[in-house]
């Protein structure tokens, strides 16, 4: 089978190493970029890291014992990726600055024809689509957007040859990657001012730098992380203990490291723990509390050419960046996908993306999606779910080799059951009750979360039903 992935994050290459293990060698993978490692290639803004501990933030068929802190920096993933594209034999499969626009399903030919920014189209009888939930960074359409005069970028494209020295900086959207960057912003610039939204719960990070003698025992505490990252996704749930016990926490290092009660009202939310992203921090709030630190709260109606205006008031700065997250409503990212009966991804998932186990959509035959719908965590590591679409995809794909089949296809009733199930079940959490980028902006559908546990997760995904699927 020739196989096409696009995409080479964590998702791309994990399954390319997957299936590489399993004999199947007529792979390509197709990067737009000219280097690997989705996420953690373009953010590198300062302070990038992750809040998941790094023993469960990497494959487990990869295991390091190289990491320097408990929750690895950027540049420390991007280079693991690199490291496990080497050693498993996915780097010389990898064809850089190859930007997918469209997928197209031959029914007669039983292939896919993908389409490429520069004209060229490649066949290829399995597709499997690895372009991530937050790759395309989201700048609103704020009034004046366009007529800012000094510099800006979103955070995710940082321009590190940016002036921030004693410049007068504007950061709009205060959100996962805001509380990293932020901090760091403060001891450079002379002015800082902070357009809030929404405020986060933060809890503190029990992070630190691992001495040169740590050799943990890294499955260990892989089942140890893991563990902790299921108890800590119950909170999410509709009337948890867990969820009260992390609303506390959070409260409280707030009320510790934020002295100032007026300053403290504007960082307390006014959401149900859990609804947006729980976050991690140390030293977020010691930057906000700094003197030359503003946090706005008012909504930003403007952006001028001198500032951003935001409550009648115009806040000048010299640069402005935006944190405000990622287009994560567009599954296909753009490109135009194709399937039976010229049926177009887009218009199928017109009131939200549903996909059965995340991975399957009926009128597409032989394309599979690596953390596609309702697979993101509110807790825990992506990773542990793309390790199970990766043995899933690769299973399926032996029952067609041993069954002698081209081409398989979900049923649209198994994707309609799995879809009422998760629907129902996703209807009592946390993530229901405001607005929040795993949404859906129109229907309102939860779109993105998974409402279990990794491990129902993996069970799931393990126990293939070949009745669910048309093997053709
Ligand atoms: P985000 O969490 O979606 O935050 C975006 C921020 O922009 C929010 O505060 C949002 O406010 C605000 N915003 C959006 N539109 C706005 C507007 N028109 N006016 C004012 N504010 C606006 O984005 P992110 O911080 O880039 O993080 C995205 C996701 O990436 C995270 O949830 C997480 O899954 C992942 N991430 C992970 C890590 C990690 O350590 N593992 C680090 C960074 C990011 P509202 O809250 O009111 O919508």
């Amino acid at each position: 089978m020739r196989v096409g992935i696009i995409g080479t994050g964590f998702g791309g290459i994990g399954i390319a190493a997957e299936l590489l293990r399993h004999g199947y060698a007529d792979l390509r993978l197709w990067e737009r970029a000219d280097d690997l490692g989705g996420v953690w290639r373009d953010n590198h803004y300062p302070g990038a890291g992750c809040d998941v501990p790094s023993p469960l933030y990497s494959y487990s068929w990869a295991p390091t014992t190289r990491w320097h802190r408990r929750y690895a920096l950027q540049d420390q993933i991007h280079d693991y990726l690199r490291d496990v594209a080497d050693r498993f034999g996915v780097s010389p499969l990898i064809r850089y600055g190859r930007s997918v626009v469209s997928a197209t399903w031959d029914d007669e030919g039983a292939t896919w024809t993908v389409g490429f920014a520069d004209g060229s189209t490649e066949e290829v009888e399995v597709l499997i689509s690895a372009v991530g939930q937050l790759s395309e960074p989201h700048i609103p359409a704020v009034p004046g957007v366009d007529d800012f005069a000094g510099t800006s970028f979103h955070s995710a494209r940082w321009d590190h040859d940016a002036d921030l020295d004693g410049k007068r900086v504007a950061v709009v959207g205060i959100g996962a990657s805001a509380i990293q960057f932020v901090p760091h912003l403060v001891e450079r610039a002379a002015e800082v001012t902070l357009f809030q939204r929404s405020a986060n719960y933060i809890l503190p990070k029990p992070d630190g730098p691992l001495p040169d003698w740590y050799a943990p025992g890294v499955a260990v505490e892989r089942r140890l992380f893991r563990s902790l990252g299921e108890g800590f996704s119950r909170g999410m749930h509709d009337g948890s203990k867990v969820g009260e016990v992390q609303r506390r926490v959070a409260l409280a290092h707030l009320r510790r490291q934020v002295p100032d009660p007026e300053l403290r009202a504007k960082l307390t939310p006014d959401t149900p723990i859990g609804c947006k992203r729980i976050l991690f921090s140390n030293n977020f709030y010691p930057a906000v509390s700094q003197p030359h630190v503003e946090l706005v709260t008012d909504a930003v109606q403007e952006v001028t050419a001198g500032g951003v205006r935001a409550g009648g008031v115009e806040h000048e700065a010299d640069v402005l960046i935006w944190g405000t997250g990622f287009a994560t409503q567009a599954f296909d990212h753009g490109i135009e996908v194709t399937g039976r009966d010229g049926h177009t991804l887009a218009k199928q998932w017109g009131d939200g993306a549903r996909a059965h186990l995340g991975v399957h959509v009926p009128g597409f035959p032989s394309l599979f999606l690596l953390y596609g719908p309702n697979t993101n965590l509110g807790g825990s590591s992506i990773v542990v779910m793309l390790e199970a679409q990766s043995r899933h995809i690769r299973s399926v794909l032996d029952h067609a080799r041993r069954a002698g089949k081209h081409q398989v296809e979900v049923t649209t009733a198994a994707e309609l059951q799995w879809d009422t199930e998760i629907q129902q079940r996703l209807a009592t959490t946390s993530w229901a009750h405001c607005d929040n980028w795993y949404r859906h902006p129109v229907s309102g559908r939860i779109t993105s979360n998974w409402p279990g546990s990794t491990r129902e997760y993996d069970a799931r995904l393990d126990a293939l039903d070949p009745t669910e699927f048309a093997w053709t």
